[in-house]
C-alpha cells in the first residue's frame, strides 16, 4: 500500500528516516524532526507504528532503532538486515531461499509465521576496507 495518502506528520517522519540513510533511534528522529515543527514524541512514536504497519520502516530490534524501507517486499521473502558495528549502517535485502526454509521449520512446529526478519551483525565492506596507504613521506 505504498501509494496510500500519507498523514503530513507521517510523511515529515517518514522523510527524516529516509535523509538519515541509516537506522536510527527514536530519540534520534524526535531530535532532528524538532525543526520541522514536531516535538511530541507520541506523534513520532504514533507515525512510526503507522509506517511500520504501512511496510515503509522497519524496526530493527537488536538496534532499537527504525530505517526507511527501500523495496518492495514479496510474499514470502525473509527480510534480512546487514547491521555494520561499525558505522552503524544497514544494508536491507530480501531472501526467498532463507523466507522458505524459515516458513517449512515454523510449519513443522505448527508456528504461524507472521513475518521473517533476520537481523545480522558484522562489518560493512566500507569499513573493512584497508585503509588509504599514505604516501611515505620524509619525516622533518
Ligand atoms: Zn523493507
Ligand atoms: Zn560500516
Amino acid at each position: 500500500m505504498r501509494n496510500r495518502r500519507l498523514a503530513p506528520n507521517h510523511t515529515l517522519v517518514f522523510d527524516a528516516l529516509k535523509d538519515a540513510g541509516r537506522p536510527v533511534t527514536a530519540y534520534q528522529l524526535i531530535d532532528a524532526l524538532r525543526g520541522v515543527g514536531i516535538s511530541a514524541p507520541p506523534t513520532v512514536y504514533r507515525a512510526l507504528n503507522r509506517l511500520i504497519s504501512d511496510g515503509l520502516v522497519h524496526k530493527l530490534e537488536s538496534m532499537n532503532a527504525f530505517v526507511a524501507c527501500t523495496h518492495t517486499h514479496a510474499g514470502g521473502s525473509a527480510v534480512v538486515f546487514a547491521i555494520c558495528d561499525m558505522c552503524g549502517g544497514a544494508d536491507e535485502f530480501a531472501d526467498e531461499a532463507i523466507g522458505e526454509q524459515l516458513a517449512k521449520r515454523a510449519i513443522e512446529r505448527g508456528f504461524a509465521l507472521n513475518k521473517a526478519v533476520v537481523e545480522l551483525h558484522g562489518t560493512c565492506a566500507k569499513c573493512t576496507e584497508p585503509p588509504l596507504l599514505i604516501e611515505q613521506g620524509h619525516v622533518s
